[in-house]
């Protein structure tokens, strides 16, 4: 074996490793048809008859069938139905998509809108979240190519409303050239990748001529139920307007197939980074061997595991939570035997629009004003020393950054 050889054989190795599968298409679809994202869209299973071709349903599933508009609206991809077990319930890509009875039941937190979003102090023009100082929501539709039991903006989603009018669009515009403090626009939904290649261009265009916008951001299901979206044209669009950021919702190891690796990979390729975040599910993924199972696989795909979130408590969500302690639990078990890179943080939106915060484990067991000790991840006791708080010296060349760092601060009211 010459050494290009070998090098293609020990890739071909890491890769087998990995088992980025194919997903398997049911012999009377057409090849063509499969590859075609528009295709996926079109042929979406959305009813109990759809679903009945593909699985044999429980009687859990079919009374919420049964439940008509009740119901958080159903959605899938023939794609994405694919991966999951068409004769277990407990399959865990199958809880993420279909519809339970005990979505049904009495809760013990249910929130129309957990994250606060519909309140008006952060909600300043229709599509527009404005809940943190330097950022915002662009909600650009609200249909997605899978509606996830989970979802936690049920408040928006699947409403009816699609593609953003024309006037509301302008108005979003002239929201956020308006707030010179912004500095990321995240476009969200639904799933902009719904949208065609046209309107996106359009939108991605339409934010890059304004001057304080940084950093765009993508937040997408599409490349983990349909990743034939990211074709060739799409990611030259992308591309024209960097940096932008594509942040995928991979919750589960065998979402990880060959096709939507290699979505992944072809957005990283041109330049795209590729962030991912996950969401921990009861009997989908609520277990340290899965998240690094997950966590590893999108790391080696160069997309950077980036929040666990805690499932909100989002109406019909109670089935699919976990404990906060459960995920401390998965967190701490995961902590140094995943590097940084491969980790995610641990992330709460606390209900009621109270904003995110992030947990780390605690290892210190004491703490003074001289010095901290700690207890590390494997059991490591030992201590750190302050220095003396008379050497403590500010950089010399701080003051240069100030009138940019108080701009900073002061982002939301510019
Ligand atoms: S893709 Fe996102 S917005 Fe759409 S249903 Fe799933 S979680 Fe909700």
């Amino acid at each position: 074996m010459n050494g290009l050889a070998q090098k293609a054989y020990l890739e071909y190795k890491i890769r087998v490793k990995f088992k980025f599968i194919k997903a398997v298409k049911p012999d009377h679809i057409k090849d063509t048809d499969w590859q075609d994202w528009s295709w996926q869209l079109r042929n979406s299973l959305k009813n109990e008859n759809d679903f009945a071709k593909f699985f044999e349903l429980s009687d859990s599933e079919k009374k919420a069938f049964a439940s008509g508009s009740e119901l958080f609206n159903i959605r899938t991809t023939p794609y994405y139905a694919s991966l999951a077990d068409s004769k277990n319930p407990m399959d865990p890509i199958r809880r993420i998509f279909m519809p339970h009875e005990k979505e049904l039941f009495d809760p013990k937190q249910s929130q129309l809108d957990p994250l606060g979003e519909r309140k008006s102090a952060n909600n300043p023009v229709p599509r527009i979240i404005h809940r943190y100082s330097d950022r915002v929501l662009f909600l650009v539709t609200d249909i997605c190519s899978v509606y996830c039991r989970y979802c936690t903006r049920k408040h928006f989603t699947a409403t009816d409303q699609a593609f953003i009018k024309n006037d509301e669009y302008e108005n979003a515009l002239k929201y956020i050239r308006s707030k010179t403090g912004l500095r990321e626009i995240i476009l969200s939904g639904g799933d902009p990748l719904t949208l065609s290649d046209e309107k996106l261009d359009r939108i991605l265009f339409d934010l890059r001529r304004i001057e304080h916008v940084e950093i765009i951001r993508i937040g997408s299901r599409m490349p983990v139920v349909s990743p034939q979206r990211i074709t060739d044209d799409l990611v030259q669009i992308i591309r024209r307007h960097k940096p932008v950021f594509m942040m995928t919702h991979f919750n589960h190891p065998r979402e990880l197939t060959f096709e939507s690796a290699s979505a992944i990979e072809k957005c990283v390729d041109n330049g795209i980074p590729v962030m991912n975040q996950m969401v921990l599910l009861n009997g989908v993924n609520n277990h340290a061997a899965i998240v690094q199972a997950l966590s590893r696989r999108l790391l080696f795909l160069r997309a950077k595991p980036y929040y666990m979130f805690q499932c909100d408590p989002s109406i019909g969500t109670d089935y699919l939570r976990t404990s906060i302690d459960d995920s401390l639990a998965i967190q701490k078990e995961l902590w140094g035997h995943l590097s940084g890179l491969a980790m995610p943080t641990l992330s709460v939106d606390i209900p009621n629009g109270g904003g995110k915060m992030y947990y780390a484990p605690d290892f210190q067991n004491l703490i003074s004003a001289e010095k901290r000790n700690f207890i590390g991840w494997d059991g490591v006791e030992s201590e750190y020393i302050n220095p003396e708080a008379s050497v403590i010296l500010k950089p010399l060349d701080y003051e240069m950054y100030l009138p940019e760092w108080d701009e900073v601060k002061n982002s939301k009211n510019r």
